[in-house]
C-alpha cells in the first residue's frame, strides 16, 4: 500500500516524489512493509516458491518475460525479467539503446534446509522416518521439536512432455523429536549434531509406510507415477511474527536471503533512470557455494547482461564499456551484535537491528566493499536520509562469503557488500527488525533512480 501512495504521487506530481522518498518513516508505514515482508516469507517455503513469487510481484507490475531459450527483441522504455531453472531470476528495466551501465543488486534464494533424499522412507521404532541430507550450513537446534513439512517442486510427465509443479504440503506433517534428556544427560554441554541419525524426521506410524510419494504426488495434483523427479524440502511451519514490548523484531524463517531479494524487487519495480539498465539478480545455491548452473558463480548474470546489449543493437565494444561504467550492489543479511554474545563482535564495527543497512568490509575480500563502492553506496544512503553501519568480522575469527566476489569473476565491476542486521542467521526462525526493511527498499530505489557514473579511477558522479 505504501508504495502504491508513492506510486500516484510521482505520477501526479514528479516534484513531490523528492519529498516522499526523503521523508521520515513512520511506524504505520514501515509495519505496513514488514507484514508485507512475512506474507512473501511465508508463501516462499522454497526456493522455486520465492522465485514464483518474484516473477508475480513483477508481472502484476507490467514486467515481461523473456526466455533465454528464445530470441530477445527488447523495446526502450520495457521491462522484463528471465529465469533459469525456476530457483534464479533477474529483473531489467532497458532506458533506452544508448544506456551507459548497469545497476545491478543481487541477492539469493536459497536457505539452509534438508533436502529429502531419493528413497526416503525409513522404517524405525514403529515409526516411518524419511532420510534426508543438509542443504547448507544450518543451525541443527531449532529443527527439533516443531512441526515442519516439505516444500519444492516436482517434474511430471504428461505425454511426451515433462513438466515441472511446485508442490507444498500445506500442513504440519513431520517433526524431528529430540532426544529425552534423562537418555542424553549431556545435551546442554553441547552436542554434535549426526546428520544421518539425528535429524530424520518422523513421518507416521506403520501404517503411513509407503505412502509418502502418494501424499506429496495428491497435493501437487498429479498422479504419483507421473512423478519422475523431485528437489523437496523441509521448512518450518511456524508462522511468521512481529514481537517484542515495542514491536520492534521480526522474526521468520528464510530472512536471509529473502528479506533482502523481496528489497530489490520491490525497488526495480518502483525506480528507474534514464542513463543504465537497472537489474534486479536473485540467484539460487548461495548456501552452497553458488556453482552450479543457476548460481552467482554461473554465467547467468554475464548471458543476460550481454543479451540486453546484444539485442538492442550494440557492439562488443559498448558492451566492454559499460561493464566498467557499472556498479552493484551484493545483498546479503549480516550479523547484528547478539544480546548475549557482544564479545564475538568485531570491537568497533557493531551492528544493531533497526539501525540501518549493514555495509560489509573483509580486507582478504571476502567481501567486495573498497573505498570506491563504500562511498557511492553511503553517498546514496545520505541523499534519501537511510542510516548505514559496518560490519567485519573480528581480526582472529573468519567469516562467510557471499555473492559479490563470486560473480565478479564473471562480471568484474565495482561493488558493495551490504546486508541487513540479523540475530541466528541460518536457524529455521531468524529475527531481523521492523524498519530494516523499509531503508533498504528506499535506499535501492534511490539507486535505481540515481545516474551513477564513472569517471574512471574511482572517480564517480551521482546525478538524477
Ligand atoms: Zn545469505
Amino acid at each position: 500500500m505504501l508504495y502504491e501512495k508513492y506510486k500516484c504521487f510521482k505520477s501526479i506530481f514528479f516534484v513531490q516524489h523528492h519529498f516522499f522518498i526523503i521523508m521520515e518513516l513512520t511506524r504505520e508505514n514501515y509495519n505496513e512493509t514488514a507484514k508485507e515482508l512475512l506474507t512473501f516469507l511465508q508463501n516462499s517455503p522454497s526456493c522455486f516458491h520465492a522465485v514464483k513469487n518474484v516473477v508475480d510481484m513483477l508481472t502484476a507490475a507490467g514486467f515481461t518475460e523473456v526466455k533465454e531459450e528464445e530470441s530477445w527483441k527488447l523495446e526502450a522504455g520495457g521491462r522484463y525479467f528471465v529465469t533459469r531453472n525456476q530457483s534464479s531470476v533477474i529483473a531489467f528495466k532497458v532506458p533506452g539503446k544508448d544506456f551507459k551501465g548497469f545497476q545491478i543488486i543481487a541477492s539469493h534464494s536459497d536457505s539452509p534446509t534438508f533436502k529429502i533424499k531419493e528413497n526416503p522412507e525409513m522404517e524405525a521404532a514403529h515409526c516411518i522416518k524419511l532420510n534426508v541430507e543438509k542443504y547448507g550450513g544450518m543451525i541443527c537446534a531449532p529443527w527439533f521439536d516443531r512441526p515442519l513439512s516439505i516444500a519444492g517442486r516436482l517434474v511430471v510427465s504428461e505425454g511426451s512432455r515433462l513438466v515441472s509443479k511446485l508442490v507444498n504440503v500445506d500442513r504440519d506433517l513431520v517433526m524431528i523429536p529430540n532426544l529425552a534428556i534423562h537418555m542424553n544427560r549431556q545435551v546442554n554441554d553441547g552436542y554434535a549434531y549426526n546428520a544421518q541419525k539425528d535429524m530424520l524426521p518422523v513421518f507416521g506410524s506403520l501404517e503411513a509406510k509407503g505412502t509418502f510419494m502418494s501424499l506429496i504426488a495428491e497435493a501437487a495434483g498429479v498422479k504419483e507415477e507421473d512423478i519422475l523427479g523431485h528437489d523437496l524440502f523441509l521448512y518450518n511451519r511456524q508462522p511468521g511474527t512481529i514481537w517484542g514490548a515495542d514491536e520492534t523484531f521480526l522474526s521468520c524463517g528464510r530472512l536471509d536471503d529473502l528479506q533482502c531479494a523481496f528489497s530489490s524487487v520491490k525497488a526495480v519495480i518502483e525506480g528507474e533512470n534514464s542513463s543504465s539498465i537497472s537489474v534486479a539478480a536473485i540467484f539460487d545455491n548461495e548456501e552452497v557455494g553458488s556453482g552450479t548452473k543457476q548460481g552467482a558463480d554461473s554465467t547467468f548474470l554475464k548471458d543476460v547482461l550481454e543479451r540486453i546489449n546484444d539485442s538492442l543493437g550494440r557492439t562488443r565494444e559498448q558492451y566492454l564499456m559499460a561493464v566498467p561504467s557499472s556498479f552493484m550492489i551484493s545483498a546479503d543479511n549480516a550479523h547484528a551484535v547478539h544480546p548475549n554474545h557482544a564479545d564475538v563482535a568485531d570491537p568497533t564495527n557493531r551492528p544493531a537491528i533497526n539501525e540501518g543497512i549493514v555495509i560489509k568490509y573483509n580486507a582478504n575480500q571476502k567481501y567486495t566493499t573498497d573505498a570506491v563502492s563504500a562511498a557511492v553506496f553511503k553517498a546514496l544512503c545520505k541523499k534519501v536520509q537511510v542510516p548505514v553501519q559496518t560490519f567485519t568480522n573480528r581480526s582472529d575469527i573468519a567469516g562467510g562469503s557471499t555473492l559479490g566476489n563470486i560473480s565478479n569473476a564473471h562480471v568484474s565491476l565495482n561493488t558493495v557488500d551490504i546486508g541487513l542486521p540479523q540475530f541466528a542467521m541460518h536457524s529455521p526462525y531468524e529475527t531481523a527488525g521492523v524498519k530494516d526493511t523499509c531503508y533498504l527498499i528506499k535506499a535501492a530505489t534511490e539507486f535505481f533512480n540515481s545516474c551513477i557514473v564513472a569517471e574512471g579511477n574511482g572517480n564517480y558522479s551521482l546525478g538524477e
